[in-house]
């Protein structure tokens, strides 16, 4: 928050809100941050051993988000879940969080505005005190457009040489999955289909609302030397297996029978729920890899964990991905990433 007195009142407001919003409570008091928001920089402190990973994520209204649809408490939640998956895919845990936020005059200037923000940092604040996650800095500023845009840093810490990577796993290798797929698709389709903004609440009925990252379970992963290699699965298993077969150099093989597909999902036809749990994106649950000496339990972390495939070395003649149907069938699966809002 470094260069507060060229800031118009408006934003000096909204500073003052979000500070107060993020240093009630546990999350604002974290080991790892000797010093948060009020000075140039903030300090982070590290424990000895650990070594600091980041990841950013830009949130963008009309592409990640739509006004009309998200509740602003959703979007503040996803903002900050965006961040949680990856820190959970490296097996990390969260040290800070920084959140730069842009929003055009009239959200800064009406009393509409006002709640609209409130109740945004109050979505990412819930998230951020479920994950001990302290909001140590940001900046913001007046939109150019009538167009909100929130840039969130997320700042974790793994022991040394231990974060999970997509580019360790084996040939022979078992595939598992967290959770349920296809969950986040199927409830975005039934918001577009109603075309009204939907109740905010955090059940766990709401997969693409309030998504759930996955870091208790990454950490037991790292914790335990259980997966050779790990990703999580923002745009799909799809293109997110892609990206672990190519980090890796293997190829997959995937079966369509053993996915576990969200209750959600699993109520649309078969085809749609398939394409759902396969291309959907943002179910932010976690893809792993490990040996096959290794009994990965049912449940990690009170989280199902799913086996769905194997991987294999690189073959020319075979596709990076075959995905096995229920009919015996036996087909190529490309990356088919969803992208929500792109025209
Ligand atoms: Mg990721």
């Amino acid at each position: 928050m470094a260069a507060i007195r060229s800031k118009p009142a408006g934003e000096l407001a909204l500073i003052e809100q979000i500070r107060r919003t993020f240093t009630s409570g546990k999350a604002s008091r974290h080991k790892g941050v000797s010093l948060g928001i009020g000075d140039d920089c903030a300090i982070l402190r590290p424990r000895a051993g650990h070594e600091i990973v980041v990841t950013t994520d830009f949130t963008l209204e009309n592409r990640h988000f739509q006004r009309s649809l998200h509740p602003p408490a959703a979007v503040g939640h996803r903002c900050l879940a965006r961040g949680l998956s990856d820190l959970a895919a490296m097996g990390a845990k969260p040290l800070a969080a920084f959140l730069s936020l842009a929003l055009p005059r009239q959200i800064l200037q009406t009393a509409r505005g006002r709640r609209w923000i409130g109740n945004f940092l109050q979505g990412m604040r819930a998230l951020a005190h479920q994950f001990d996650t302290p909001l140590a800095g940001g900046d913001t500023s007046e939109s150019p457009q009538d167009l909100i845009f929130a840039d969130i840093i997320l700042v974790g810490t793994a022991p040394r040489g231990q974060s999970l990577l997509r580019s360790g796993a084996h040939a022979g290798d078992a595939l598992y999955v967290t959770g349920s797929l296809g969950g986040a698709q199927a409830e975005l389709s039934a918001l577009l289909k109603r075309d009204r903004r939907p109740r905010a609440d955090r059940s766990g009925q709401h997969p693409h609302l309030f998504p759930q990252p996955r870091l208790a379970v990454g950490s037991a992963l790292l914790r335990r030397h259980m997966a050779s290699a790990a990703i999580d699965l923002s745009d799909g298993l799809s293109t997110d297996l892609t990206h672990l077969c190519q980090s890796s150099r293997l190829r997959a093989e995937v079966d369509a029978a053993l996915l576990p597909l969200h209750p959600l999902a699993a109520r649309l036809s078969s085809a749609n729920a398939l394409t759902a749990a396969l291309n959907g994106g943002e179910d932010y649950e976690l893809l792993f890899a490990a040996k096959p000496s290794i009994r990965v339990p049912s449940r990690i972390a009170d989280v199902p964990i799913t086996r769905i495939g194997t991987l294999f070395p690189r073959n020319a003649r075979r596709p990076l991905i075959t995905l096995h149907g229920s009919d015996g069938s036996s087909t190529e699966l490309k990356p088919g990433g969803w992208e929500h809002f792109a025209s």
